[in-house]
């Protein structure tokens, strides 16, 4: 079932999230809503708060530009970056109207911990985009989204841009 997906400015994409407890079925249906909701975007990434649902878990498939589909479900990932700044172009979000993108900086590798769908631990390392996307799913779990790290003067043009549409969007 392709899902709702939740957008800037809805407060529930800046809340930092519950782990997940148990791997219920209610949690494998979610995920495997969410990898639909994800292909469907299409994206190469979706975070549980994008859905409305406040929990830490994501899916991704950075290969998603591929013939070959590789989708993963991470749950309660916990990320150690370090390496040295890796620009992230024009990064974007399904969450974030107005199609809008900007250069992030990242880290250029990343640690990752997680539970798979089967309770199995996940330990390894990424690198180039991959770790970028992972870096970027695992701060919606925190609340935090690629708008909160560029420039004051860009997220306030930015934020303009985003009321306006807004305004157009209650008036029609
Ligand atoms: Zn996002």
């Amino acid at each position: 079932m392709i899902l709702d997906i939740v957008t800037y400015p809805d407060p529930r994409l800046q809340q930092k999230c519950e782990p997940v407890a148990e791997i219920s079925d209610e949690i494998r249906r979610l995920a495997a809503d969410m990898l639909e909701t994800m292909y469907a975007a299409p994206g190469v990434g979706l975070a549980a708060p994008q859905v409305g649902r406040n929990m830490r878990l994501l899916v991704m498939d950075p290969a998603a530009q591929d013939a070959e589909k590789r989708p993963r479900v991470l749950i309660n990932p916990e990320l150690t970056l370090s390496g040295e700044d890796l620009l992230s172009e024009q990064e974007g979000c399904l969450s974030v109207p107005l199609n809008y993108r900007a250069d992030v900086l990242r880290k250029s590798r990343v640690l990752l911990r997680a539970r798979d769908l089967d309770g199995k631990l996940i330990e390894e390392e990424l690198t180039g985009f991959p770790a970028i996307v992972i870096q970027h799913e695992a701060d919606h779990l925190d609340g935090i989204l690629f708008i909160d790290r560029i420039s004051r003067l860009r997220r306030t043009m930015y934020d303009s841009k985003v009321k306006k549409w807004l305004r157009r969007k209650k008036v029609a």
